[in-house]
């Protein structure tokens, strides 16, 4: 098969490759799973998935090396998050190994579709785990079904990274002080649409959701974490139940102490303490990092760095993550997955 693709601009966009992964629960079990080339599901419409919202996702990524071998950015990470999200939703667990099988299965039947290395392109993989079946009334449902799609994505930022700035919303929370904001599902995403749009219609990047019970406190932004490093060298993300635990924040928090010599902590970032870094960005496996160069709260700016170009240290963890996921640099322990 020939393939035109131009990997040099490719947003991050649905593409219809030759093979997913699809399997089924059903009596207490799942089935073995397989490939197929089927982009279309059929389900019931009473569906507690569409219904009820029963469902939940993953995103990561496949790397070309150098050596033109395949790998995967902590993907068991991915797995256990899957597996905390189904226990919160009252969904059967994905075990680990069919986790990783699936998204291997996926990546390997997709191979030429893998961005070449250098290109800044990636293979994404989209995990999807959803309840089926006649169910309508309010209740678990008794049938699942796992799926894993891939799409070759762009570089988020062609020319490097950016900086945007972005806006306090202070009419919407993404989720509930004791609600799934913990957890990767769809309903979180729902409940955030109105406001991402009216931030982008106001030409923000996205909006910054505060927590639910105060209101006083950074949470995060609408599908990336919040993360911020303070004039004397401190990199701080928020910690909270409502804020989706991305793996992308963990592995900054890591290199940040460990390879960059940074105190890294996760703690409470009030608002009106935000003048205390010195640079401010956005995280998530989509775009690893968004440089954040001013974030809006009403009729109050806060500034960090320049609007033109990325302060250091976010440049210098970006890069530390960006050849770690690439191959490109050592990766900490059980960090990177080889596939081929
Ligand atoms: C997926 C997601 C993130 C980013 O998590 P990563 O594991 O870094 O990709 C951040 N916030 C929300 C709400 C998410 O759904």
């Amino acid at each position: 098969m020939t393939i035109e693709i131009d990997w040099n601009n490719l947003g991050f966009n649905y593409m219809n490759l030759p093979f997913r992964y699809i399997s089924h629960f059903k009596d207490g079990v799942w089935d073995n799973g397989e490939l197929t080339r089927n982009n279309q599901l059929i389900i019931s419409e009473a569906s507690p998935a569409l219904h009820y919202g029963q469902q939940g996702f993953e995103g990561l990524k496949a790397y070309r090396r150098k050596d033109g071998g395949i790998q995967l950015f902590r993907p068991n990470e991915n797995a256990k998050r899957l597996q905390r999200t189904a226990m919160k939703l009252r969904m059967p667990q994905v075990p680990v190994d069919k986790f990783i099988d699936a998204v291997t299965q996926v990546v390997m039947a997709n191979e030429n579709f893998v961005p070449p290395y250098g290109s800044g392109a990636t293979l994404y993989l989209r995990p999807l785990l959803i309840g089926v079946g006649d169910i309508i009334g309010v209740a678990p449902a008794r049938e699942y079904l796992f799926t894993v799609f891939a799409m070759p994505v762009g570089s988020y930022f062609k020319d490097g990274l950016y900086p945007a700035p972005f806006v306090i919303t202070r009419d919407y929370d993404r989720a509930a002080p004791l609600g799934t904001g913990g957890a990767k599902v769809g309903g979180n995403y729902a409940s955030s649409l109105e406001a991402e749009v009216k931030a982008k219609e106001a030409s923000y990047a996205d909006a910054i959701y505060l927590d639910p019970s105060t209101h006083t406190k950074i949470e995060e932004v609408g599908a990336a974490n919040f993360f911020g490093i303070t004039y004397d060298g401190e990199f701080i993300t928020p910690k909270s139940p409502s804020i989706l635990p991305s793996i992308t924040k963990y592995s900054l928090l890591y290199l940040a102490e460990h390879r960059l010599g940074l105190k890294a902590t996760e703690g409470d970032i009030f608002v009106n303490e935000l003048d205390k870094f010195a640079e401010a960005g956005a995280c998530g496996t989509a775009a690893i990092i968004t440089p954040i160069s001013r974030i809006d709260d009403g009729e109050k700016a806060y500034y960090f760095g320049s609007e033109k170009v990325v302060s250091p240290l976010t440049q210098k963890i970006y890069d530390e993550l960006l050849g770690i996921q690439f191959g490109d640099v050592e990766a900490p322990e059980n960090w990177v997955y080889r596939i081929s």
